[in-house]
């Protein structure tokens, strides 16, 4: 059988630093473990502005589509700002998002335990969280039609439609079900349906697809008890099942559960391709981070976690998975800190690279 591919769009900003620790990783499996990835490597976001005039060229979304797995880096800069909105850099990450149907995004809120005093929880409620929010990225209010600006009587009217249709809602449903049989089985469904039609249809829908998992302990929750419990008691979830607009709020609010956005890797998937793997992308939930690029500051661990995400989704590798966290664990444990990761103590920081070094050393003594 051929080695798994990857594509690697490092993008800008910090994206290229912390993606060559990535690759640090990468070559790490292929020469200690004798996993193989055929890895390319093209350009996205502004990069592939400045070389194309558009953020994603049409032969790097052919090459999307081909691979098994993307690892996207970061888009967006200063230097795009005033661009045409039809190019400026995120379109690039939206038309892979698009074209590539990634409808499940997966966002992990996982407390490592030597990063709980980092949280804005108290350390007893975070430490040795390890929650999944899957929210579907594809449909819902940020695409339902009609939308827009319209004159009514003598004033506008703003209007986003919520919008659901079954299937939608099945497959990320689906999705979710499935994460959680390898996880801890359980699957904490949320929406609004005590006061959205959308919401009754996604709690029949989410209750007939856990009919097809009898092992899978479901469980419904409004939307809005959902982000208090999330404060207040967040290690009663497992999974997370949620829409467009709820999941972006949601996730964004167990992201600080954890502490730092250089933590926090995410994945995009979508359906099944010919060799049974899911289409997908994988990439860290920060951006291009302009105000630290080329300092050697960026953390490099929300990539190389994103990079595990892949093993483990994509290639079946859990147990690979499971030893690249380990490692980063370790490293954190050892004190090793990125400057995100600094406390008031006065400890030096460590370097994009050193960090990536500091994980290889790790994975090399998991051996
Ligand atoms: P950002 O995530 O780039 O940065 C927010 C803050 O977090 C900054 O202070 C940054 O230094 C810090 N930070 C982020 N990642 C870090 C890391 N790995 N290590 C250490 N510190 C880190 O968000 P922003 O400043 O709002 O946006 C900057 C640019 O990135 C904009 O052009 C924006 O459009 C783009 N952006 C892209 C993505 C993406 O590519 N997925 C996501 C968000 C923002």
């Amino acid at each position: 059988m051929s080695n798994p591919s990857i594509l690697i769009l490092p993008g800008d900003g910090i994206g290229p630093e912390v993606m060559t620790e990535v690759r640090k990783v990468i070559t790490w499996f292929g020469e200690a473990r004798s996993i193989q990835f055929d890895v390319s490597e093209d350009l996205v976001g502004g990069a592939a502005y400045d070389k194309h005039g558009v953020p994603l060229a049409d032969e790097t979304m052919a090459k999307a589509q081909e691979v098994d797995a993307v690892l996207l880096g970061a888009v967006g800069g200063p230097a795009y700002d005033d661009l045409d909105f039809s190019v400026k850099p995120e379109r690039g990450l939206l038309r892979l998002r698009k074209e590539m149907d990634l409808y499940a995004n997966l966002r992990p809120a996982q407390c490592f335990d030597a990063l709980a005093d980092f949280s804005s929880l108290k350390k007893d409620i975070v430490a040795g969280l390890d929650i999944m929010i899957l929210r579907e990225l594809t449909s819902g209010v940020y695409f339902g039609e009609p939308r827009g600006i319209f004159e009514e009587g003598n004033e506008r009217v703003g209007i986003n439609t919520q919008r659901y249709t079954e299937s939608e809602i099945e497959r990320a449903a689906r999705s979710a079900f499935e994460l959680a049989m390898r996880r801890n089985k359980k699957v904490c469904s949320m929406e609004k349906a005590n006061v959205m039609e959308s919401g009754i249809l996604w709690r029949e829908v989410a209750t007939r697809v856990g009919k097809d998992y009898p092992e899978v302990e479901l469980s419904h929750m409004y939307a809005d008890n959902g982000a208090m419990q999330l404060v207040r008691a967040p290690k009663q979830f497992d999974v997370i099942l949620t829409d467009n607009l709820f999941g972006d709020i949601l996730s964004d609010c167990a992201a600080m559960l954890t502490g730092s956005l250089g933590m926090l890797p995410s994945a995009s998937l979508g359906a099944p391709m010919e060799n049974g793997r899911p289409k997908a992308m994988y990439e860290p939930v920060h951006g291009s981070a302009p105000d630290i690029t080329g300092q050697g500051k960026a953390n490099p661990i929300a990539c190389i976690l994103s990079f595990a995400m892949a093993l483990r989704y994509s290639f079946d590798m859990g147990d690979e998975a499971d030893r690249l966290e380990a490692a980063i664990e370790k490293v954190l444990s050892d004190g090793a800190r990125t400057a995100d990761l600094l406390g008031e103590d006065g400890t030096d920081p460590i370097s994009t690279s050193e960090m990536g070094d500091a994980v290889v050393a790790a994975l090399q003594a998991s051996l």
